[in-house]
């Protein structure tokens, strides 16, 4: 039998700016077997996420920097090859963080092993029914406990995360308020998402764009965005809103330091409570979302769409579609 060969993307310079390809390596090594409680897993799919940013800095973020020379890191979805762990077989689908690269060796209590569903493709578990779909549900009614009749504003609102956390949103009964970066995707959360209403922040002056869409105040903020999406938003909240500060992608390519918003003063005014969060905090309550996100999908309540770009060759490139917006919901490789 030929010795099979992994494809693999390693990082190799710390980005500056938007990243390039040149801050990758195009490698390959022969395919090894799996020692005792290993499992070799062939990658199908591949999660893009704006927090891959973050892992490439020197200063590292929530996660330790990624050190130069190595397999770049992410979310995959693969099957099983070969198993030596007692809870997996060959051709079982699983979920793990098996980065940029065709194969991958895991320890098998680092997997999870996805259910044959048909109606459910096996993209939908790095979006609606993975971290994404945990982050929009916990960071929503964790974090700012939304009532119904509230305004809730949310940023990157077509985004993977935002156009499920503004679903949820409608579901708690809010009225919810979308930002996005085209007339295309402010339609589609309107249309068909069921958002009261949306802004373009690239044609509307957000200061306006508040007072048309939101004439009672914002009572809660789901920040995906920071910048002066926030300070805007800042100047707009109302006596004890909650913001909850899920991502600030507005600043993961700064080369410079970014001005702190003007209006920090409306927190100690309005009484809001301004909070940050990470999903992984929350793995151990996953089936309490999994749950709801399920039930509410079932219901017909929750719609998403994936942006599935081929061969894992393209992740470099296809990564910077998360900073210019072109990206249609949840961003994947097809490896
Ligand atoms: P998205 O699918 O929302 O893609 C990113 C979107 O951000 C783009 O489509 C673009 O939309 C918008 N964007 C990019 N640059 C800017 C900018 N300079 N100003 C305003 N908007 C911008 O990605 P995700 O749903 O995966 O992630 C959304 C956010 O959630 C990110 O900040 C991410 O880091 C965060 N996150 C946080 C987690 C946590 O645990 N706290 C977990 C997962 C994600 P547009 O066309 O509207 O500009």
């Amino acid at each position: 039998m030929t010795k099979r060969i992994n494809h693999q993307w390693r990082l190799v310079a710390r980005p500056v700016g938007m990243i390039k390809e040149t801050d990758f390596e195009w490698a390959e090594e022969p395919v090894s077997s799996p020692a005792e409680n290993q499992v070799l897993v062939r990658n199908l799919y591949l999660s893009l996420d704006p927090a891959n940013r973050g892992w490439m800095r020197e200063e590292g973020s929530y996660m330790k920097p990624i050190p130069l020379g190595s397999v770049m890191l992410g979310g995959t979805i693969g099957v099983v090859e070969e198993s030596r762990h007692p809870n997996f077989i060959e051709g079982d689908k699983v979920q793990g963080f098996l980065g940029w690269q065709e194969y991958g060796l895991a320890e098998g209590s680092t997997l999870r092993k996805l259910p044959d569903n048909p109606n459910i493709p096996l993209t939908a578990y790095l979006g609606l029914f993975g971290v994404i779909g945990m982050t929009a549900y916990f960071g929503l009614l964790d974090i700012t406990d939304p009532k119904p009749g509230e305004t809730l504003v949310v940023s990157a609102a077509a985004g993977a995360v935002g156009s499920i956390t503004g679903q949820i949103g409608k579901i708690k009964g809010c009225r919810v308020v979308g930002i996005a970066g085209s007339d295309e995707k402010c339609k589609w959360i309107t249309e068909e998402l069921g958002f009261d209403a949306a802004i373009n922040y690239k044609t509307e002056k957000l200061r306006e764009a508040f007072k048309r869409t939101c004439p009672n105040g914002i009572d809660i903020y789901f920040d995906n965005v920071g910048g002066e999406t926030l300070d805007a938003v800042l100047g707009r909240i109302n006596l004890g809103a909650r913001i909850s500060i899920c991502g600030m992608i507005s600043q993961y390519n700064a080369t410079a330091p970014v001005p702190g918003p003007y209006n920090l003063i409306n927190i100690l005014t309005m009484r809001a409570r301004v909070q940050g969060f990470i999903v992984l905090d929350y793995l151990p309550r996953a089936p309490e979302a999994l749950a709801d996100l399920t039930r509410w999908y079932q219901e017909g309540k929750l719609k998403y769409r994936v942006d599935v770009v081929e061969g894992l060759k393209n992740a470099p490139g296809a990564l910077n579609k998360l900073f210019d917006g072109t990206n249609q919901g949840k961003l994947i490789i097809s490896i």
